[in-house]
């Protein structure tokens, strides 16, 4: 549980940062004045990504975002918390002109979610 918190270089983020930059883009990290703080940030490309872990940010139909069965109600308000924050923060980010790419925990244990990932970030126009 301890690995959903915010602002510490997790596994599955450097490891998303590891293939971003293999892949030839250059970002900046958790930008504090930007709406929730993304993991990555890639000004050329206008694009923002969150590093999510499925129980944290709730990942729809994950089974690694099912709800604890103890402290029910605690943890559904504290999720859906998380959820509605989730979404606040990325109606400003669109707002402030940013695209918004969200890659899950439970995704990067294969290499095509990080390839789409970096194919929908890459802006063709942009030289690296
Ligand atoms: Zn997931």
């Amino acid at each position: 549980m301890i690995s959903g918190i915010r602002g510490k270089d997790t596994a599955p983020e450097l490891r998303v940062r590891r293939f971003v930059h293999r892949a030839g883009l250059r970002f900046r990290l958790h930008v504090r004045d930007l709406p929730g703080r993304p993991d990555l940030v890639l000004p050329k490309h206008r694009s923002v990504v969150f590093v999510h872990g499925c129980f944290w940010h709730q990942h729809d139909g994950c089974v690694k975002a099912v709800m604890p069965s103890s402290n029910r109600e605690f943890w559904q308000a504290k999720l859906e918390g998380n959820r509605a924050r989730d979404i606040r923060h990325r109606a400003e980010l669109e707002r402030l002109g940013w695209t918004v790419h969200v890659i899950w925990e439970c995704e990067l244990n294969t290499e095509a979610a990080l390839a789409t990932l970096v194919a929908s970030v890459r802006r063709p126009d942009v030289d690296q």
